[in-house]
């Protein structure tokens, strides 16, 4: 675990890295490095073996192929659930998300998740496109989430995980519940980057990583901006 460096594990950036989710791994390594922790940033491609020995673990979103072909060779590998089982921090993004769960859809045919957390994901009536906002967990103390969603996949949330949020806008995993976290492992259906665009939940996962309760402050002028905009154009689309 965390000891002289931050290690972030960028998991298969050759399926699982749409809607610039590869931006997360950015702002985690820039904002632990403005903090003064050394940072190394580690991608792995699908054809590798996963280091079980990482911090934190970013799995990104995926079209349904690539999404079932990661599942796939993350379940072979078996390096997530060792790292899991010795503490890391794991941060899965819509495809990321729902493969971390035990079953989802794609392309039609059902697949074996991770069986990390506890949910499931099928097929939804629509595609669930725009953006996405809400209330977050009052027990993980951040700001209301922004982000911007585009899925197939509907998720049920079993009784061992929380909802990250209450939607305020977009579709998340029901319409009413947006992704889902368990001790240090946290998924959503928030692409942007969702770090970009949620600088707090950045801060989390690196709180959790390296064991503190809190981390100096960042000029967040620019993302702040970015949140205001998008929170008044989600207003906007909202007024009759
Ligand atoms: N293939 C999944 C779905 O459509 C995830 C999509 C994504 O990661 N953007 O639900």
């Amino acid at each position: 675990m965390f000891s002289d460096s931050l290690r972030i594990v960028w998991v298969y950036p050759d399926l699982l890295s749409t809607y610039g989710d590869r931006g997360n791994a950015l702002i985690l390594a820039s904002r632990a490095q403005r903090r003064g922790y050394p940072v190394e940033v580690l991608e792995v491609r699908s054809d590798q073996p996963l280091p079980a020995t990482a911090d934190i673990y970013l799995v990104g979103g995926g079209e349904d192929g690539p999404q079932a072909l990661g599942a796939q060779r993350l379940i072979a590998d078996g390096g997530l659930h060792r790292a899991v089982a010795q503490g890391s921090v794991v941060f899965g993004v819509c495809a990321g998300y729902q493969l971390l769960g035990s079953s989802f859809f794609a392309k039609g045919t059902k697949y074996a998740g991770l069986e990390l957390l506890d949910l499931s994901s099928d097929r939804g009536p629509t595609r669930a496109i725009g953006e996405l906002a809400g209330t977050i967990d009052p027990r993980l103390g951040l700001p209301p989430l922004s982000g911007f969603e585009n899925h197939g996949g509907r998720t049920r949330l079993g009784s061992e995980v929380s909802p990250l949020a209450q939607l305020t806008a977009g579709i998340g995993n029901d319409t009413r519940t947006e992704g889902a976290w368990r001790g240090k492992l946290l998924g959503t259906y928030s692409h942007g980057p969702a770090l970009a665009r949620n600088p707090a939940l950045a801060d989390l996962l690196l709180r959790w990583a390296v064991g503190v309760n809190q981390l100096p402050p960042l000029d967040d002028t620019w993302s702040e901006r970015l949140r205001a905009e998008r929170h008044a154009a989600v207003a906007a689309a909202a007024r009759p």
